[in-house]
């Protein structure tokens, strides 16, 4: 189960943090689904020197600021991975893990998710490849599944299924992985190897913004919006990294701020105050 905002926003970054600050203010309910603050691009970076009103700082003391920002405004921080996004009517259901949360307006501020699937994991996908071990995990009790990732949501993943009564592979290196099979995935493909399995949970950072929303249109894996912040879905708006070049933060933060505003519109307009 999962619980109800005005708004909801899917990352973690100066474009989340700028947009949940906003909403607010506004006096808005908000939920900010966000991964690990070590996940996103600004960790990353050395020094930044270019952001208005803050001295020079390295990207991961810049984030723990964005984090603590986020927690004081009130806005609910829900850890994890945003997996899809189901728009019904005016109401938008956002997949994290095995909750499902409810919106009526979402801002999608996710950064650059370039997401290469492995050849059969999108043809597989529901039928033997999953991302979320919570909520597909008892369809394998006493099966042989594998888990590819090697961050902590993945071991975490393996130990759930193996307290489950799972016998599980577990795939932590980078590389080239191929996922075959018949009507279901049955087989997975590492460094030559055949692994015969009845399922396997693929545990990534991201989903790709195109795969996020069914019907968000996109051009070169960027997010196509209007000057208000507006995708083509309606109640669904994006900010920062995901709506394309220049990849920066005082961008980031404006759009934030800009899908905020539109956002607080769109509620207004369907009679949501
Ligand atoms: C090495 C480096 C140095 C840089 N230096 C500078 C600089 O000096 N000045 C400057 O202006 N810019 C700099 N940038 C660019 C800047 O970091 C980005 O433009 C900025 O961080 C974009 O902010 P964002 O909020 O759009 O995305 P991000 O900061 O990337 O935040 C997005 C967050 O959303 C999370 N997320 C994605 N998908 C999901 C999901 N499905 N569920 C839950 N969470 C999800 C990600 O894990 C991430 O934490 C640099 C970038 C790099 C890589």
């Amino acid at each position: 189960m999962g619980d109800t905002f005005d708004v909801m926003i899917i990352g973690g970054g100066a474009a989340a943090t700028s947009a949940a600050l906003t909403l607010r203010n506004r006096g808005k309910t908000v939920g900010v689904v966000t991964n690990r603050p070590e996940t996103s691009s600004l960790y990353k970076a050395e020094r930044v020197t270019n952001y208005p009103g803050l001295p020079p700082m390295s990207g991961a003391e810049m984030t723990e600021l964005f984090r603590r920002q986020l927690e004081e405004c009130g806005a609910r921080i829900i850890q994890g991975r945003a997996l899809s996004v189901m728009p019904m009517g005016e109401i938008l259901g956002v997949a994290v893990g095995s909750d499902y949360h409810m919106c009526s307006a979402l801002i999608i501020a996710a950064g650059i998710t370039r997401e290469k699937l492995y050849p059969g994991e999108g043809e597989y996908l529901g039928r033997g490849v999953s991302y979320c071990a919570t909520c597909d995990g008892m369809l394998y009790r006493g099966k042989t599944v594998a888990v590819v990732g090697s961050g902590e949501e993945a071991r975490h993943d393996g130990d759930f299924l193996e307290s489950i009564g799972c016998r599980v592979l577990r795939f932590e290196q980078n590389g080239r992985y191929e996922i075959r099979g018949g009507m279901k995935a049955d087989t997975l493909i590492f460094a030559g190897e055949e692994h015969k399995v009845d399922g396997v949970f693929i545990i990534k950072d991201t989903v790709s913004v195109t795969r996020l929303v069914p019907g968000l249109q996109y051009e070169n894996g960027a997010i196509v919006t209007d000057r208000q912040m507006a995708t083509s879905v309606p109640g669904v708006f994006a900010a920062g990294d995901c709506t394309g070049k220049p990849y920066q933060l005082a961008k980031a933060a404006g759009e934030g701020n800009v899908a905020a505003l539109s956002a607080c519109d769109y509620l207004a307009k369907i009679g949501k105050t």
